[in-house]
Formats: structure tokens, sequence, C-alpha cells
């Protein structure tokens, strides 16, 4: 992927109803900002039970936003990542439509997996309750089929999410012709949505087996035939994901949200060197998504104590709240009909109560580690908590994915703290250091200092989280300068503090 920042966005929620929008836009009012543009779920339907992460028909473009012709010219301009949503299909697909019919003489028999073909001996309480969900209660669904014939299918998520065998022949057939199709038209990279529930195997949590990098592994060679990269999405305590990044090309730092979050409301950037220190750099670095801030991601797990102590992670969580004006309360955990109850939705700049300066320094750290900066729709526009959304579907996420017309994105776009983010994006784009070596300072516990080096030129960022003050320096025509920030009153001088750089 280049290294470049990226965009993470709805095709029908930035700027207009579909992609030539979206084309427009990204070649308008936000040229050249963007290396990748991560297209979420642009599928038939996008408007299904998850936000087209349920898709009827995985090949076919929604045609209220296009068509693969406007993808391909897309991916002309811009490299183009999309989802494989590997693990289900919508129970409307054609698909399980024709199973339902059929039911063991369907030629689709074999890809939807039920109780049985999981565990074909029968499963006793042990088994089920060992599974791994991010929430209560079972991933079965029992169902009368149109045959008549009662079944008990697997949903790990909704129950309009039917999940598939990746192991059997028709599910192999059925991955491989979405990335066929994805290739056919340009499109670049792949985001392996879910992958860590792809494999069932009785007597396991049926998360994250060693079946399932073996999985993922095939899919990567293929993806990587078809000139695709592959990004991995995964949940799970940090240790599994350094583990998954050794292994893969591409992961998502989902620890730094909340890290960040933490140094910030804490004033403390211990967790965050501690992390900074052992985290993979194969990573794509994000502060927002589609999805909601991980919890999971810092925390413990049964056996390994998380990046911040528990008690940490519960004052974190209660100042979101309190910051977003018990906004996040709202959308979080069982309150809104929640995939994830360890997530919590809010925007980022509510999340940080829309304070300018700690947005933007939150946006300086992404783009100072090691990886690939990726930013979402909403925050690219530091974006407000969408409280009417939220109440029209009852869906906690949709609090940080508002609908933006073509109006508002440029009324966003010319807000000062958004004048500045664009900034700083050109100048991770651009400055030659960020292509060079990176450092972290040894400093005291409540400061941090990192820096990009290439021959002579530099980029630095120093920030004292005591007062919250930071600075970003860099050198341009090798001159030092320093980023002057159009939302925040100029800085009183920042503290000094001692920072040794090993040679
Ligand atoms: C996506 C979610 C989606 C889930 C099921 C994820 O991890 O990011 O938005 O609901 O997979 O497809």
């Amino acid at each position: 992927m280049k290294n470049r920042v990226q965009l993470i966005t709805y095709v029908d929620r930035l700027g207009g109803a579909g992609l030539q929008s979206l084309a427009e836009l990204l070649s308008g009012p936000l040229a050249g900002l963007f290396g990748t543009v991560h297209l979420l779920p642009f599928f038939h339907p996008v408007d299904g039970a998850d936000a087209g992460f349920d898709p009827i028909d995985h090949t076919r473009v929604d045609e209220r936003l296009g068509a693969w012709q406007d993808i391909r010219r897309l991916a002309g301009t811009v490299d183009v990542m999309a989802d494989v949503i590997v693990n289900h299909i919508s129970a409307d697909s054609p698909q399980f439509q024709d199973f339902s019919r059929l039911g063991r003489s369907s030629r689709y028999d074999g890809l939807f997996l039920t109780l049985e073909s999981v565990f074909p001996h029968g499963a006793r309480e042990q088994d089920l309750t060992a599974v791994y969900r991010p929430r209560p209660g079972l991933p079965l669904t029992p169902v009368t089929l149109a045959s008549g014939e009662k079944r008990i299918l697997w949903t790990t998520f909704t129950a309009q999410q039917l999940d598939i065998d990746v192991r059997h022949p028709q599910g192999r057939a059925y991955l491989e012709g979405i990335l066929r199709t994805f290739s056919a038209y340009g499109i670049r990279a792949i985001r392996l949505d879910a992958v860590g529930y792809a494999i069932k195997k009785a007597g396991t949590s049926c998360f994250m087996l060693p079946e399932t990098f073996e999985f993922m592994g095939e899919l990567t060679e293929l993806a990587r035939t078809l000139g695709m990269e592959v990004l991995v999405e995964v949940h799970s305590h940090y240790l599994r994901q350094i583990e998954i990044a050794s292994r893969v090309d591409w992961v998502y730092d989902f620890a730094l949200p909340p890290l960040v979050l933490h140094a910030i409301f804490d004033s403390t950037a211990r967790y965050l060197k501690e992390w900074i220190a052992i985290r993979p750099r194969n990573a794509l670095t994000v502060l927002d998504t589609h999805d909601g801030i991980g919890i999971i991601d810092i925390g413990a797990d049964a056996r390994h104590p998380g990046l911040v102590p528990p008690e940490g992670l519960d004052e974190l969580v209660e100042t979101i709240h309190a910051r977003s004006h018990g906004q996040s309360r709202l959308a979080t955990g069982a309150a809104a009909s929640n995939l994830d109850l360890y997530q919590v939705n809010c925007t980022f700049y509510d999340a940080l109560g829309r304070n300018d300066r700690e947005y933007l320094f939150a946006r300086a750290i992404q783009f100072f580690l090691p990886g690939i900066p990726q930013v979402y729709y909403v925050g690219l526009l530091a974006g407000g908590n969408d409280m009417e959304l939220l109440a029209r579907t009852g869906t906690g996420r949709d609090i940080n994915r508002h609908y933006y017309d073509h109006k508002e994105v440029l009324e966003a776009l010319s807000r000062p703290v958004v004048r500045d983010l664009l900034c700083l994006i050109r100048l991770r784009n651009v400055h030659p250091a960020f292509q060079g070596e990176f450092q972290v300072g040894e400093s005291a516990e409540r400061s941090l200092a990192l820096r990009w080096r290439a021959g002579c030129e530099y980029a630095l960022l120093l920030a004292d989280f005591a007062t919250g003050r930071w600075r970003l320096e860099y050198t341009e025509g090798g001159m030092a300068q320093s980023l002057q920030l159009e939302s925040a009153p100029a800085e009183e001088r920042m503290p000094e503090f001692q920072v040794r750089w090993s040679e």
C-alpha cells in the first residue's frame, strides 16, 4: 500500500448519492489527499441488516450507487480497497433461498454452517459456552426452511447474516468469485471482514484458530496472484494482534484509539509509549472507523493483562460518556442493538468533547506512528454524533455514520479544525522524513517525543501530556518550521522537557 493517508468511507454518506459524486469529491475538494480509499460495502444492498455487511449479492454493485465501471474508473485515479465479507451472507441471498426450498438436494447444501455441520456428534453445554462471541448469547438461529425442514443455522452476528462454510467447495468457490470480480475491476486491496470468526471447529473457541491462519494464508495467496494486498480485520487482545501481524500483510492498530484517548484524559504517555515499543509496523493506524472504539483491544484476556489496567478502562469509557455529554452512553453496550458490546460508539471528535487542539494532537500522534494512517470520513470532517440517525434506526453505530450531503461536506471543509487536519494530512503525505527512520525519544512519563528523519530532513512531534500542549516541527527547504494551527489559539511556550535520542 502507498505510504500515504487513506480515506475510509461509505459511498453514499459522503457528499451525495453514489460513486460518481464521490469520485468528483475526490478529484475536487479532496484532491491529492488520499493514496487509497477504502469503500465500505457497496454491494447489493447497502441498506440491509448491517449497513452492507450482509450482502445478498457480493459481486453486484448496488445500483443506487453506480456500477462496476464506476469502481474501475475510480480505481484509475486512486487505489481502492474493498471488503470481502468472508464469514457470512444475507438470509435473502439466492443461495440461501435455493437451500431453503430444496434443502439437502440444493446445490448450495454445505454452503451454510449449521449446528450439525460444526458438531456432527452433538454439542455439549461446555462446547457451546466455549465459543467466542463479543456479546452474550449463542451464535445459533433456529429456522424453518421453506421446505418445512427445521434447522439450526450458525449466525455469528445477526440472524440475517448466515455463516458460510469457507472450507466447503461451495464456500471456496463463492469467495474466489468475489476476489476475481474485485480484481477484474481494478481493486488493489481487500479487507478480510471479521475473518477471526471464519473457521469453526468443535471443542474450540471458534475464533482465530490455527486453521484460521491457514485460511487467511490461502486467501492471501489467491489475492496476491490477482494483484491485491490483504488487510485482516480482527479485534482481540494486543498480544494476539502482534502474532497475527507477524503472519499477514496488514493489520489494524485498533489499540491506538482507546490508548490515545486514555493518554489525553489521564495526562500520561506511559501506556502509549509501551505500546509504541512493541506494536506491529505493518499496521493501518486508525482513530475511528465505521465501528466503535474498541475496548478489548487494550484490555486483558483470560490469561494476560491488557495494555491499560482494568480501572483505567472503566474510567476511559466513563470519560468518553462525560465528554460527549452522555450521547455515547445511549449508543453503547446493550443500549442500542450492538453487535459488539465492548466497543464505545461515539465520533472521535465528540469523545474528546470537540476540543480542536486535542483532536489535532490525536491525529498528529496517529500520523507519526509507523504504518499507514487511515481516516474515517466523519473524522475527516471532525463530525459530531448523529443523535437523530441513532434515534431513527436504534443502531448504536449509526451515531458515527452521518449522511453528509454535498453542501455539508463543503461547509465542514471550511472549518478551521478541518483545514488544519488537511494540512496535517498533506504534511504526512509529502514530507520526505516520513519515508525515513522513526524514533521515540526517551523522556519522562508525561511527555512524548516522536521523530522521523531522512537525510537532513526531519519531522518532530513533542508533547507534554501534563499541560496538554504539543508542538510539531519539520524542515522545509532545510529550514526548521513549526506547524501553525488555525483552529487553536497561539500556544504559550510548551514547557521544555528532556529528550534523549539514541543514535
Ligand atoms: C465489520 C462490522 C460488521 C461485522 C460483520 C465487522 O467487523 O467491521 O461493521 O458488522 O464485521 O460483518
